[in-house]
């Protein structure tokens, strides 16, 4: 099967420098493959989103150089695809009546009394539809890399702990198992994640070149300096995923 690879961004803020480390070594393992390249909003936690923030999303991607093969897929559009996915895995799915804090046995049996609040995944024992009646990002994620036919996912290592739940779901409805790379984050001074709730600030839009050229350095690449298309094509052509820094504690010293 061709290469086929994705970004999948969260819109509840702008892009920082992290996300775009991340959209930088999905697209180049992509496109140093000859691979398809897509991005997916996935804007499924509706009270998360940030009212604009995909659009902005989508302008820093192209202001940066991004070219992507496919429109924008909307999860906020896929509920029906959730459900249906839910409807197939029949009895793997289970309603649990517990929160966070209980010690769940509901995979037994609904305790007496106690309404179903979540459904969740036998074996796995996570959430697939939320007790706020929203579809879990773990089902979504899944059923909408199957949907897209995504062969290779590249994203954060804070990523890492999904990974095993999404491989047994994906065997669980039937679907090519992808083939996953974790990428190291990029760490603040006080070594948390850059993030949206972090107030990670935004890429800036005037000057792309030399903020690709350092999401490629902390990539472990050695790009020279060249303008933002020049930068590209060197990208693609020397981009080497050995390169990629070990280790999780690693402070860019960039933000
Ligand atoms: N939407 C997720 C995020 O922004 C990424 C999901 C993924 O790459 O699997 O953190």
């Amino acid at each position: 099967m061709s290469y086929k690879g994705r970004f999948a961004p969260s819109p509840t803020g702008p892009l920082h420098f992290g996300s775009l480390v991340t959209a930088t070594a999905s697209y180049l393992e992509a496109r140093s493959r000859g691979g398809r390249w897509i991005v997916r909003m996935e804007d499924l936690d509706r009270p998360r989103c940030q009212p604009g923030a995909a659009e902005e999303i989508l302008r820093a991607l192209a202001v940066y150089g991004f070219v992507m093969d496919e429109p924008v897929l909307y999860q906020s559009t896929r509920d029906e695809a959730y459900a249906a996915a839910i409807r197939q895995l029949g009895d793997l799915v289970y309603p649990c009546a517990c929160s966070r804090r209980d010690v769940c046995r509901c995979a037994e049996g609904l305790p007496p009394g106690r309404p179903a609040r979540s459904l969740k995944i036998r074996g796995g024992d996570f959430v697939l539809r939320r007790a706020d009646g929203l579809y879990a990002y773990q089902l979504a994620v899944v059923v909408d890399d199957a949907f897209q036919g995504i062969t290779d996912i590249v994203r954060g290592e804070d990523l890492l702990d999904s990974t095993p739940g999404q491989v047994y779901l994906h065997r669980a409805l039937g679907f090519p198992v992808p083939r996953y790379v974790h990428v190291p984050l990029v760490r603040d001074a006080s070594g948390d994640k850059l993030s949206k709730q972090t107030l990670a600030p935004p890429l800036p839009f005037d000057d792309p070149a030399p903020v690709l050229r350092r999401a490629l350095e902390f990539l472990g690449q050695q790009p020279p300096e060249l303008p933002l298309g020049d930068l590209w094509r060197w990208a693609i052509s020397a981009w080497d995923l050995r390169r990629l820094p070990h280790g999780t504690d690693r402070d860019s010293g960039l933000c």
